[in-house]
């Protein structure tokens, strides 16, 4: 496998579990959002609610009797005592107001329910001018007025269940809800019932109005029984079933038939239907208390949820950092390694391709160069020449001074060729103390010139020798050349020519260059024939 593939596999192997956590965290922290979104608007539900409910169970009823009391004996204390329940009804009602959803995630319904409470309101407020410039002082009351306020607060809180998620949230609301309707049922039939039979038997029955409280009552009822279980729901089911409970039920049951029961009697029922109204009020308020604990909860448990988030957020990227922060050091050493490698395989290229004493091409190496020379000569060079040569009686140097001190010859005449032949020739240790440099583009006359100046060089030098002695060496030299056809890419003829020559030098007394005979370069026909089928030959 090569190596960028082995870094791209190790890359995705560090970032592949990351990708896949990274997802699932996303994943978790939606979800945790969504959950925190959701309790956030129970919670703010829960806080309508409770304060919607607190409204039509207390503080609308206190002050409709704080009203009354004022009109029946005006005083300075009944005055005070309206003026505070006004204002506590008035701050109800803007905190009630202010806790309330934005307009744009409320439905249409609900907008219209809040619009027609807001009139009712409204209508409150005109009520009270009339009462404080006396107009209510002729005796009659504005209940209505109160009653109809109440129960448009009835109706937003009704109308505020579906938006409600969470069950058990919704459970407390038809709890509420059950209780309030039935609250206001009673107080309609007890407050019709006693008008009219303080009245007389002269006094027409109402039977709408009884009909509408008994609906009222028959939906509050069912709205606890089917929608709830709740301990203050088996509160109210045990105390309705009370003996005299019972007993008032029958009572109002004979009204509506059409009886008229005695004073004795019109008093038990009034006093259980007004002892029952203060039970169903307590009921109210407790409910609305439990809503209103409820939101506490979900407060808890939103907070607990964000924290829950921020954690994840804060765990994510720490996450995050770490795996990039590892996957850069994997990048780093992945890096390192390919540069280890690559110089690690340069070096035993090198080492393969190089003689170990001198530094020079060794056969193998040359033959790599001299083949990728060859080619690149192909289209230019139009000469080739190859310079021979071998160390003057090189065998007597190693006699007199050692193997040492032959090495350091050796090194330091390769140091000299390699620094008076030309930076393109190749320079390649031959045989043991003998060179051989392949001059591209060079006619033998240029060979010649060259190996002169080497020649010359070698001559001219002092070799420093280990045991600390001076030493100077000669070499004899052979060239040869031939025009490049481009086709041939076997110079063993002209090595062979060159050795020819360079016997010859050894044979005029040594320390000289003689050059072979010139080959001229083959016509252009055969020069294509030999291209089409010739080759490298390796064997140099
Ligand atoms: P001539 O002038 O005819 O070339 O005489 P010569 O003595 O140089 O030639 P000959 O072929 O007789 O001797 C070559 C010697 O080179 C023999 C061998 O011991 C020595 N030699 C070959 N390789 C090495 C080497 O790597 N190190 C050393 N120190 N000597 C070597
Ligand atoms: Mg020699
Ligand atoms: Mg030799």
């Amino acid at each position: 496998m090569k190596f960028e593939t082995i870094k791209k596999v190790i890359l995705a192997a560090i970032m592949l579990p990351f990708v896949f956590m990274l997802i699932e965290g996303v994943v978790v922290i939606r979800t945790s959002l969504t959950q925190y979104r959701n309790l956030e608007k129970d919670r703010q539900f829960a806080d309508v609610l409770a304060r919607g409910g607190s409204i039509a169970a207390t503080e609308i009823l206190s002050e409709i009797g704080a009203t009354r009391e004022y009109l029946a004996y005006p005083s300075s204390r009944t005055v005070i005592d309206m003026q505070r329940s006004r204002a506590t009804l008035d701050d109800e009602r803007r905190a009630f107001y202010a806790s309330l959803p934005a307009r744009n995630v409320l439905d249409e319904g609900l907008v219209d329910e809040l619009s027609a409470l807001s009139l009712a309101y409204s209508r409150i407020v005109a009520a009270r001018s009339a009462v404080d410039q006396g107009r209510y002082n002729n005796g009659s009351d504005p209940g209505s007025i109160y009653w109809y306020a109440a129960l448009k607060q009835l109706a937003v809180v009704d109308a505020l269940s579906p938006l409600i998620n969470d069950p058990v949230l919704l459970e407390k609301s038809n709890q509420l809800m059950g209780i309030m309707l039935t609250y206001y049922g009673e107080r309609l039939i007890t407050g019709i019932g006693t008008r009219y039979l303080d009245r007389g038997p002269l006094a027409r029955f109402p039977v709408e109005l009884f009909v509408q409280g008994k609906v009222m009552i028959g939906e509050g009822m069912d709205h606890m029984v089917f929608h709830s279980a709740t301990p203050i729901e088996r509160d109210i089911v045990s105390y309705l079933g009370r003996s005299s409970q019972v007993k008032a039920n029958a009572i109002t049951d004979a009204i509506l038939a059409g009886s008229r029961p005695t004073r004795a009697v019109h008093d038990v029922w009034a006093a259980a239907q007004n002892e029952r109204m203060s039970f169903l009020q307590q009921k109210m308020i407790e409910a609305a208390r439990d809503i209103h604990d409820t939101g506490e909860n979900f407060s808890t448990r939103s907070h607990l949820h964000l924290t829950r988030i921020l954690a994840l957020c804060a765990g994510l990227l720490i996450l995050a950092t770490l795996v990039l922060v590892l996957a850069a050091r994997g990048l780093r050493l992945i890096d390192r390694l390919t540069q280890d490698r690559e110089a690690l395989v340069g070096e035993l290229r090198n080492a393969a391709q190089t003689d170990l004493l001198t530094g020079l091409y060794n056969r193998r190496g040359f033959e790599v160069a001299a083949s990728a020379l060859l080619t690149q000569a192909e289209h230019g060079s139009r000469w080739i020449s190859v310079v021979l040569f071998d160390l003057d009686h090189f065998k007597k140097i190693n006699d007199l001074n050692g193997h040492d001190a032959g090495d350091a010859v050796l090194r330091h005449v390769a140091g000299v060729a390699r620094e008076n032949f030309r930076s393109f020739d190749l320079l390649v240790r031959h045989g043991g103390e003998e060179f051989l440099a392949l001059l591209p583009d060079s006619t033998p006359d240029d060979a010649a010139v060259v190996a002169e100046r080497v020649r010359l060089a070698i001559e001219l030098a002092e070799i420093a020798l280990p045991s600390g002695e001076r030493l100077k060496v000669t070499a004899s030299f052979g060239c040869a050349g031939r025009a490049n056809d481009g086709a041939s890419r076997n110079f063993e003829d002209l090595v062979k020519r060159a050795d020819l020559a360079l016997y010859a030098a050894k044979a005029s007394g040594r320390n000289c260059v003689v050059s072979g005979p010139v080959v001229p370069a083959p016509p252009q026909e055969e020069r294509r024939k030999a291209a089409s089928g010739g080759g490298f030959d390796s064997r140099l």
